[in-house]
């Protein structure tokens, strides 16, 4: 059984039996890992962290050959994010982060971007004055990172960049031309300012996000259409925004 070292974001975890945790770790090394935390529950002491969800560990681990839960021989703190979790709403907030990174990672599939984008954006999250903004660009650089890739640039089905007239079909995951938006009959209008915010926010690094001014008409129809998409596709309602 090789030991492997990494760093890791706790995204969910469980009571396993009297005294244990199994936890699924968002590492920077080895993607989504599910992690046996044994007897932390009898004696919290044996491990140096204590393991809250969305707080940022090291951890070591032995990678079992014949399943994909794995023993966790050490997990320390490297970041509990305190201030954060001093503040109600924004725990909320990192609890849908959580979430929907858990549904929508693979298991153990290394994704360095994605690691880097979760911490960031809780890093951010524990300061900023605008808690939705970041939950708006963690969401769409999460789902453009990870297999889900909602299409906006170019049109779903002809693959068209005249998108003048262009709708937003669920079904499809992306958007219809003028010409193939007969397709879906569901398919429905959206503002180019949408469009637009939502191309940016995928092709620009955190920073610059940050200082995009959205309107709040596009901010409401971007969450609108960034929550039927992920209900549509993850085929999960996120738990935690109910
Ligand atoms: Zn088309």
């Amino acid at each position: 059984m090789p030991i492997l070292r990494t760093d890791a974001i706790v995204l969910r975890r469980f009571n396993f039996r009297e005294t244990s945790l199994i936890v699924s770790f968002l590492t920077e090394e080895f993607g989504k890992v599910s992690g046996l935390l044994k007897g932390i529950r009898k004696d919290p002491r044996k491990f140096a962290s204590t393991v809250e969800p969305f707080s940022h560990n090291e951890i070591i681990f032995y990678k079992s050959r014949h399943s994909t839960l794995h023993l966790v021989s050490q997990c320390d703190i490297k970041n509990d994010f305190v201030s954060l979790r001093k503040n109600l709403g924004r725990v909320g907030t990192a609890s849908v982060m959580m979430e929907l990174a858990d549904a929508v990672m693979p298991a153990e599939d290394r994704n360095t971007e994605v690691f880097g984008i979760t911490l960031r954006a809780l890093s951010e999250l524990a300061v900023t004055t605008k808690p939705e903004k970041i939950e708006t660009i963690f969401k769409i650089k999460l789902l453009s990172l990870s297999g889900f890739k909602p299409h906006f640039d170019s049109c779903i089905s002809c693959a068209s960049r005249y998108l003048e007239q262009a709708k937003f079909s669920l079904r499809f995951g992306g958007l219809l031309c003028e010409r193939c938006a007969a397709k879906d009959a569901a398919a429905r209008a959206i503002l180019k300012g949408t469009i637009a915010t939502l191309l940016f926010i995928e092709r620009n690094d955190f920073n610059k996000n940050l200082s995009l001014g959205m309107s709040a008409e596009v901010k409401n129809e971007i969450d609108m259409i960034l929550n039927l998409f992920i209900r549509f596709h993850i085929e999960k309602d996120i738990k935690s925004q109910k």
